[in-house]
């Protein structure tokens, strides 16, 4: 037990992947980054069959609600 514990913590990991919601009846998502800071060129998705998909520029994940 020496009571040294520093944590060090890397602060470059911190992103959480972004999720957004669309409509069910939506059948493809367009994603820019959704800031300048963060942005990246306008890309669409198609959901084709599935219920997310994830931006590959950004990692937002698209999420179909399906209530
Ligand atoms: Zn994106």
């Amino acid at each position: 037990m020496s009571g040294d514990f520093s944590v060090a913590l890397p602060s470059h990991i911190t992103a959480q992947p972004e999720i957004i919601m669309v409509d069910r009846d939506v059948n493809s998502v367009k994603c820019n980054g959704g800031n300048l800071a963060m942005g990246h060129p306008v890309v669409y998705y198609s959901f084709d069959g599935r219920d997310q998909v994830k931006c590959l520029y950004c990692d937002r994940i698209f999420i179909k609600d399906m209530r």
